[in-house]
Protein backbone atom coordinates (compact mmCIF):
# COMPACT_ATOMS: atom_id res chain seq x y z
CA UNK A 1 0.00 0.00 0.00
CA UNK A 2 1.26 3.24 -0.82
CA UNK A 3 1.18 6.48 0.73
CA UNK A 4 -0.18 8.59 -2.11
CA UNK A 5 -0.52 11.30 -0.39
CA UNK A 6 3.34 11.56 -0.34
CA UNK A 7 4.39 13.83 -3.41
CA UNK A 8 8.12 13.46 -3.62
CA UNK A 9 7.85 15.60 -6.96
CA UNK A 10 7.27 18.66 -4.52
CA UNK A 11 10.66 18.43 -3.47
CA UNK A 12 11.91 21.54 -5.28
CA UNK A 13 15.70 22.89 -5.51
CA UNK A 14 15.15 26.05 -4.41
CA UNK A 15 17.83 28.67 -5.34
CA UNK A 16 18.80 31.30 -2.65
CA UNK A 17 21.01 34.06 -4.20
CA UNK A 18 21.90 37.40 -1.37
CA UNK A 19 24.55 39.65 -0.27
CA UNK A 20 26.34 37.04 1.48
CA UNK A 21 26.12 33.98 -1.83
CA UNK A 22 27.55 36.46 -3.77
CA UNK A 23 30.21 37.90 -1.68
CA UNK A 24 31.36 34.82 -0.84
CA UNK A 25 31.01 33.30 -4.07
CA UNK A 26 28.89 29.91 -3.93
CA UNK A 27 25.76 28.58 -5.02
CA UNK A 28 23.41 27.84 -2.46
CA UNK A 29 20.82 25.49 -3.01
CA UNK A 30 17.59 24.29 -0.64
CA UNK A 31 15.71 20.84 -1.37
CA UNK A 32 12.70 21.29 0.03
CA UNK A 33 11.51 18.14 1.41
CA UNK A 34 9.42 20.36 3.36
CA UNK A 35 6.74 20.69 0.39
CA UNK A 36 6.36 16.67 0.11
CA UNK A 37 3.75 16.08 2.86
CA UNK A 38 2.16 19.02 5.58
CA UNK A 39 2.51 16.47 8.21
CA UNK A 40 5.22 13.51 7.54
CA UNK A 41 7.21 16.24 6.04
CA UNK A 42 11.15 16.20 5.35
CA UNK A 43 13.16 13.45 6.57
CA UNK A 44 10.85 11.74 8.30
CA UNK A 45 8.70 10.05 5.47
CA UNK A 46 12.37 8.77 4.62
CA UNK A 47 13.16 7.42 7.76
CA UNK A 48 9.92 5.75 8.32
CA UNK A 49 9.67 4.26 4.81
CA UNK A 50 11.40 0.93 5.42
CA UNK A 51 10.29 0.34 8.74
CA UNK A 52 6.08 0.67 7.71
CA UNK A 53 7.71 -1.68 4.64
CA UNK A 54 8.86 -4.09 7.06
CA UNK A 55 5.62 -4.18 8.90
CA UNK A 56 3.30 -4.71 6.17
CA UNK A 57 5.17 -7.05 4.83
CA UNK A 58 5.63 -9.45 7.28
CA UNK A 59 1.78 -8.78 8.32
CA UNK A 60 2.24 -6.68 11.30
CA UNK A 61 -0.83 -4.47 12.57
CA UNK A 62 0.76 -2.39 15.02
CA UNK A 63 4.27 -0.30 15.48
CA UNK A 64 5.27 1.40 19.04
CA UNK A 65 7.33 4.08 18.60
CA UNK A 66 9.27 7.09 21.39
CA UNK A 67 9.12 10.91 21.33
CA UNK A 68 8.61 13.79 23.23
CA UNK A 69 5.83 16.14 23.50
CA UNK A 70 6.85 18.02 20.26
CA UNK A 71 8.13 15.18 18.14
CA UNK A 72 7.73 15.94 14.62
CA UNK A 73 8.36 11.82 14.30
CA UNK A 74 5.14 10.54 16.57
CA UNK A 75 3.02 13.10 14.73
CA UNK A 76 4.43 11.57 11.02
CA UNK A 77 4.41 8.17 12.69
CA UNK A 78 1.25 8.31 13.92
CA UNK A 79 -0.09 9.47 9.96
CA UNK A 80 1.69 7.13 8.39
CA UNK A 81 0.60 4.38 10.42
CA UNK A 82 -2.85 5.40 10.22
CA UNK A 83 -2.51 5.78 6.57
CA UNK A 84 -0.74 2.18 5.98
CA UNK A 85 -3.93 0.81 8.60
CA UNK A 86 -1.57 0.12 10.91
CA UNK A 87 -1.94 0.97 15.16
CA UNK A 88 0.48 2.71 16.79
CA UNK A 89 0.90 3.55 20.07
CA UNK A 90 3.60 6.48 21.29
CA UNK A 91 5.67 6.39 24.04
CA UNK A 92 6.49 9.95 25.07
CA UNK A 93 9.21 11.41 27.23
CA UNK A 94 7.67 13.18 30.63
CA UNK A 95 4.79 13.37 33.00
CA UNK A 96 1.90 13.94 30.77
CA UNK A 97 1.38 17.24 30.60
CA UNK A 98 -1.73 19.18 31.65
CA UNK A 99 -2.43 20.83 28.19
CA UNK A 100 -1.29 18.37 24.99
CA UNK A 101 0.88 20.23 22.70
CA UNK A 102 -0.30 20.23 19.07
CA UNK A 103 1.87 17.59 18.16
CA UNK A 104 -0.02 15.41 20.64
CA UNK A 105 -3.30 16.41 20.18
CA UNK A 106 -2.62 15.64 15.96
CA UNK A 107 -0.86 12.53 16.98
CA UNK A 108 -3.83 11.16 19.13
CA UNK A 109 -6.02 12.79 16.35
CA UNK A 110 -4.61 10.16 13.73
CA UNK A 111 -5.24 7.19 16.11
CA UNK A 112 -2.13 6.57 17.83
CA UNK A 113 -2.24 5.58 21.59
CA UNK A 114 -0.07 8.04 23.64
CA UNK A 115 1.73 6.46 26.71
CA UNK A 116 3.54 9.21 28.94
CA UNK A 117 6.56 7.53 30.88
CA UNK A 118 9.37 9.44 33.14
CA UNK A 119 12.46 11.56 31.73
CA UNK A 120 14.42 8.86 33.24
CA UNK A 121 12.59 6.00 32.01
CA UNK A 122 12.73 7.32 28.70
CA UNK A 123 16.21 6.91 28.74
CA UNK A 124 16.34 3.47 29.21
CA UNK A 125 13.18 2.04 28.45
CA UNK A 126 12.50 -1.31 29.62
CA UNK A 127 11.29 -2.25 25.60
CA UNK A 128 10.35 -5.65 27.06
CA UNK A 129 7.80 -4.41 29.33
CA UNK A 130 6.13 -2.01 27.07
CA UNK A 131 5.71 -4.51 23.91
CA UNK A 132 4.04 -6.77 26.62
CA UNK A 133 1.82 -4.30 27.95
CA UNK A 134 0.92 -2.80 24.37
CA UNK A 135 0.67 -6.47 22.76
CA UNK A 136 -2.86 -7.21 23.94
CA UNK A 137 -3.55 -9.71 20.92
CA UNK A 138 -0.49 -11.04 21.00
CA UNK A 139 0.69 -10.38 17.78
CA UNK A 140 3.59 -9.05 16.97
CA UNK A 141 4.55 -4.83 17.22
CA UNK A 142 6.99 -3.50 15.39
CA UNK A 143 9.17 -1.76 17.41
CA UNK A 144 10.68 1.76 15.75
CA UNK A 145 13.49 4.00 17.83
CA UNK A 146 12.76 7.53 18.63
CA UNK A 147 13.42 9.38 15.71
CA UNK A 148 12.77 6.55 13.24
CA UNK A 149 16.97 5.93 14.10
CA UNK A 150 18.20 2.52 13.76
CA UNK A 151 19.43 0.73 9.98
CA UNK A 152 16.02 1.05 7.96
CA UNK A 153 15.91 4.75 8.93
CA UNK A 154 19.68 5.23 7.86
CA UNK A 155 18.33 3.14 4.47
CA UNK A 156 15.65 5.01 4.14
CA UNK A 157 17.44 8.75 4.55
CA UNK A 158 20.30 7.34 2.64
CA UNK A 159 17.56 7.49 -0.59
CA UNK A 160 17.13 11.59 0.41
CA UNK A 161 19.85 12.01 -2.77
CA UNK A 162 17.90 9.95 -5.35
CA UNK A 163 16.36 13.60 -5.54
CA UNK A 164 19.14 15.36 -6.93
CA UNK A 165 21.68 15.09 -9.04
CA UNK A 166 24.29 14.08 -6.33
CA UNK A 167 27.69 15.11 -7.94
CA UNK A 168 26.35 18.49 -8.69
CA UNK A 169 27.09 19.54 -4.89
CA UNK A 170 30.39 19.92 -3.00
CA UNK A 171 29.49 19.90 0.15
CA UNK A 172 25.73 18.87 1.52
CA UNK A 173 24.13 20.16 5.21
CA UNK A 174 21.34 19.08 7.23
CA UNK A 175 20.07 19.39 11.00
CA UNK A 176 21.07 17.12 13.12
CA UNK A 177 18.70 15.60 15.89
CA UNK A 178 19.33 11.67 16.20
CA UNK A 179 21.91 12.06 13.30
CA UNK A 180 20.26 9.49 11.46
CA UNK A 181 19.48 11.90 8.42
CA UNK A 182 22.56 12.75 8.21
CA UNK A 183 24.18 8.90 8.54
CA UNK A 184 21.80 8.08 5.71
CA UNK A 185 23.28 10.90 3.51
CA UNK A 186 26.81 10.41 4.39
CA UNK A 187 26.59 6.74 4.18
CA UNK A 188 25.78 7.74 -0.11
CA UNK A 189 27.95 11.03 -0.20
CA UNK A 190 30.64 10.60 -2.93
CA UNK A 191 34.23 10.89 -2.51
CA UNK A 192 35.40 14.52 -2.07
CA UNK A 193 32.16 15.57 -0.82
CA UNK A 194 31.86 17.33 2.32
CA UNK A 195 28.68 16.36 4.70
CA UNK A 196 28.42 18.85 7.42
CA UNK A 197 25.88 18.38 10.11
CA UNK A 198 24.14 20.96 11.97
CA UNK A 199 23.58 19.89 15.75
CA UNK A 200 20.40 21.54 17.48
CA UNK A 201 21.45 20.27 20.63
CA UNK A 202 23.99 21.38 23.08
CA UNK A 203 26.85 19.49 24.31
CA UNK A 204 25.78 16.18 22.46
CA UNK A 205 29.81 15.14 22.46
CA UNK A 206 29.11 11.65 21.11
CA UNK A 207 27.02 12.36 17.51
CA UNK A 208 29.83 13.02 15.51
CA UNK A 209 30.63 9.57 16.59
CA UNK A 210 27.55 8.13 16.54
CA UNK A 211 26.48 9.24 13.29
CA UNK A 212 29.78 7.93 12.01
CA UNK A 213 28.99 4.99 13.42
CA UNK A 214 25.49 4.48 12.16
CA UNK A 215 26.43 5.30 8.61
CA UNK A 216 27.97 2.08 8.09
CA UNK A 217 32.23 1.55 7.06
CA UNK A 218 31.62 1.93 3.47
CA UNK A 219 31.50 6.38 3.20
CA UNK A 220 34.07 8.08 1.19
CA UNK A 221 33.00 11.63 2.40
CA UNK A 222 34.02 13.67 5.02
CA UNK A 223 31.82 14.58 7.63
CA UNK A 224 31.69 17.18 10.34
CA UNK A 225 29.15 18.19 12.85
CA UNK A 226 29.60 21.55 13.68
CA UNK A 227 28.11 22.31 17.37
CA UNK A 228 27.90 26.18 16.87
CA UNK A 229 24.61 26.56 16.04
CA UNK A 230 22.32 25.03 19.03
CA UNK A 231 20.67 28.56 20.15
CA UNK A 232 21.08 27.48 23.91
CA UNK A 233 19.50 23.81 22.93
CA UNK A 234 17.35 21.80 21.88
CA UNK A 235 14.07 23.61 20.93
CA UNK A 236 15.55 26.97 22.49
CA UNK A 237 15.11 30.29 20.87
CA UNK A 238 16.09 34.01 20.86
CA UNK A 239 14.73 36.71 19.13
CA UNK A 240 17.52 37.27 17.01
CA UNK A 241 16.53 33.10 15.16
CA UNK A 242 12.84 34.41 15.22
CA UNK A 243 14.14 37.57 13.20
CA UNK A 244 16.10 35.76 10.85
CA UNK A 245 13.77 33.14 9.88
CA UNK A 246 10.92 35.93 9.29
CA UNK A 247 13.47 37.84 7.15
CA UNK A 248 14.43 34.27 5.16
CA UNK A 249 10.79 34.12 4.51
CA UNK A 250 10.46 37.79 2.95
CA UNK A 251 13.17 38.16 0.76
CA UNK A 252 13.16 34.48 -0.16
CA UNK A 253 9.78 32.75 0.36
CA UNK A 254 11.66 30.08 3.16
CA UNK A 255 10.02 29.13 5.90
CA UNK A 256 11.82 27.49 8.51
CA UNK A 257 10.72 25.55 11.62
CA UNK A 258 12.25 26.84 15.15
CA UNK A 259 14.17 23.74 15.76
CA UNK A 260 15.87 22.27 13.11
CA UNK A 261 15.97 24.55 9.96
CA UNK A 262 15.60 27.57 11.10
CA UNK A 263 18.93 26.92 13.14
CA UNK A 264 20.24 25.15 10.26
CA UNK A 265 20.04 28.06 7.87
CA UNK A 266 21.08 30.57 10.50
CA UNK A 267 24.09 28.00 10.50
CA UNK A 268 24.90 28.05 6.37
CA UNK A 269 24.39 31.48 5.93
CA UNK A 270 26.52 32.71 8.97
CA UNK A 271 29.75 30.17 7.58
CA UNK A 272 29.19 31.68 4.29
CA UNK A 273 29.35 34.67 5.58
CA UNK A 274 32.92 33.76 7.56
CA UNK A 275 33.83 32.20 4.38
CA UNK A 276 34.19 28.59 5.30
CA UNK A 277 33.48 27.49 2.22
CA UNK A 278 36.18 27.90 -0.57
CA UNK A 279 34.89 29.88 -3.65
CA UNK A 280 32.97 28.12 -6.40
CA UNK A 281 31.63 25.77 -3.46
CA UNK A 282 27.93 24.30 -4.67
CA UNK A 283 25.91 23.74 -1.21
CA UNK A 284 22.83 21.80 -1.12
CA UNK A 285 20.75 22.31 2.29
CA UNK A 286 18.52 19.76 3.23
CA UNK A 287 15.24 21.37 4.46
CA UNK A 288 13.99 18.25 6.60
CA UNK A 289 10.54 20.41 7.12
CA UNK A 290 9.09 20.29 10.43
CA UNK A 291 6.92 23.85 9.78
CA UNK A 292 4.19 21.63 12.69
CA UNK A 293 6.11 22.49 14.64
CA UNK A 294 6.02 25.94 15.03
CA UNK A 295 2.81 26.17 16.24
CA UNK A 296 4.09 25.71 19.75
CA UNK A 297 5.09 29.30 19.20
CA UNK A 298 2.82 32.56 20.44
CA UNK A 299 0.84 33.86 17.43
CA UNK A 300 2.28 36.43 15.58
CA UNK A 301 5.94 35.33 16.80
CA UNK A 302 6.58 34.19 12.73
CA UNK A 303 5.19 36.47 9.86
CA UNK A 304 3.94 32.85 7.94
C1 LIG B 1 13.28 15.11 13.20
C2 LIG B 1 13.85 16.24 12.48
C3 LIG B 1 15.24 16.37 12.25
C4 LIG B 1 16.24 15.46 12.88
O1 LIG B 1 16.53 14.35 12.09
P1 LIG B 1 17.50 13.23 12.64
O2 LIG B 1 17.49 12.22 11.57
O3 LIG B 1 16.89 12.72 13.92
O4 LIG B 1 18.82 13.83 12.90
C5 LIG B 1 15.68 17.41 11.45
N1 LIG B 1 14.81 18.30 10.94
C6 LIG B 1 13.49 18.23 11.17
C7 LIG B 1 12.62 19.28 10.61
C8 LIG B 1 12.96 17.21 11.95
O5 LIG B 1 11.65 17.17 12.18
Amino acid sequence: MEISSIDLSAATIQKISNERTRAGQVNLSVLRLDKIHPVISGNKWFKLKYYLQDAMSRGIKSLLTFGGPYSNHIVATALASQLHGIKSVGIIRGEEPKVWSPSLVDAHGMGMELHFISREEFKSPNRDQLIHSFNRDNEPLLVVPEGGSGEAGVLGASEIWGLVEKSAYSHVMAAAGTGTTLAGLLRSAESGQSVIGISVMKDNLSLQNHIETLSGPDKKANFILNQNYHFGGYAKKNTELMQFMNELYKEHGLPTDFVYTGKLMYAVLDLINKNYFPPGSDILVIHSGGLQGNRSLAPRTLVY
